[in-house]
């Protein structure tokens, strides 16, 4: 069965985002939401995490958490998720689910690895949400303004409102399309772009201050500490864009962020600049993503996982080895 089927056919449908949402996986997964809600399926929102406070001005985000009810579930949808274990506890306490019901994966990501019963994945879309929007128009659904919205969120926010170069002329037409339903681009750019909270104001202070430059310039980086979220009163859902603002700086390939989420796990996040492929260091330590937009995690306090990262980052870019941190 094709994923038009196998949509048509569900009633009782699980739609996934990834843990540690963002606004394309929150997008695309509440825009599907109300899509199947509106064509009468029972539809459940399910991620490792409730809704960050940046995004609660997405309609129908209240009902995203991990709880699952216990339901003849026909199909799992699954957004802008490169692998399985992307789904956190959604996954480890429901392994049987995804083992037992047929998977749809929609996803952009180079790095996925085909894990679901049907992959409609496309690394040339600007975001996730941008698929769902012409895979929402292909199964002949009505889009309302709602959907709208929540589809828009996921394209601006991946797109880099707009300013990266996966978008595309078809990325514009599905954004022309959502405004026409009523989605109000002004507001969802204020929403996820411009405000901010002062902690959040504060930390992105700090994590621009603690930028450092390799010696030969050819990349940067920096880390933001549990003290620095300490002192700024911030939480790292606050850090959120500030890796990608630091992707303006002129001159070096690459830049990694790291953030101490405990002692012996660290975040990085990595954006390049020029034709540097980030996913080649991201991938080696378990992670993925984009050639200019990667991530992954490290099991290693703070020191250790810089030493490790940057020594990579630095093969990566042809540079000679990092001065220790
Ligand atoms: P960010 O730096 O904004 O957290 O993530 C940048 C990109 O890398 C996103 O597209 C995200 O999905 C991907 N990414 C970040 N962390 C991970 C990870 O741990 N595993 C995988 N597979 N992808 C990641
Ligand atoms: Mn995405």
């Amino acid at each position: 069965m094709d994923a038009k089927e196998l949509v048509h056919k569900a009633q009782n449908v699980m739609v996934c985002s990834h843990i540690n949402p963002d606004g394309d996986t929150l997008g695309s997964m509440l825009g599907m939401y109300h899509v199947l809600t509106a064509a009468g399926k029972y539809v459940q929102r399910a991620c490792h995490n409730t809704t960050p406070p940046q995004f609660t001005f997405l309609p129908g985000h209240e009902g995203v958490g991990p709880d699952l009810p216990d339901r003849d579930w026909d199909l799992i949808i699954c957004h802008d998720a490169s692998d399985i274990q992307r789904f956190g506890s959604v996954y480890e306490q429901h392994r049987d689910l995804f083992e037992r019901v047929p998977s749809i994966c929609i996803d952009h990501h180079v790095t996925n690895s085909g894990w679901a019963t049907v992959n409609l994945i496309d690394t040339s879309a600007s975001a996730t949400a941008e698929m769902v929007y012409y895979f929402a128009r292909e199964l002949g659904y009505p889009i309302s303004k709602d959907a709208g919205t929540c589809m828009l969120t996921g394209i601006f926010t991946d797109s880099g409102s707009f300013q990266f170069t996966s978008v595309t002329a078809r990325t514009l037409r599905a954004a022309a399309d959502l405004v026409e339903m009523g989605a109000p681009l002004p507001d969802i750019a204020y929403e996820t772009w411009r405000k901010k909270t002062f902690a959040s104001a504060r930390i992105w202070g700090a994590a621009l201050e603690g930028l450092h430059l390799s010696p030969d310039g050819r990349y940067c980086w920096s880390a933001v500490t549990q003290d620095m979220l300490r002192q700024h009163a911030a939480t790292f859902n606050e850090l959120e864009g500030a890796v990608s603002h630091m992707s303006g700086i002129a001159g070096p390939s690459i830049v990694a962020l790291f953030k101490e989420e405990g002692p012996d796990e660290v975040d990085v996040s990595f954006r390049s600049m020029d034709d540097t492929d980030c996913t080649v260091v991201a991938v080696k330590f378990g992670g993925g993503g984009h050639k200019k937009a990667a991530g992954c995690t490290v099991h290693a306090p703070l020191a250790e996982a810089e030493r490790q990262i940057l020594a990579e980052v630095a093969k990566l870019v042809g540079s000679r080895e990092p001065v220790p941190a």
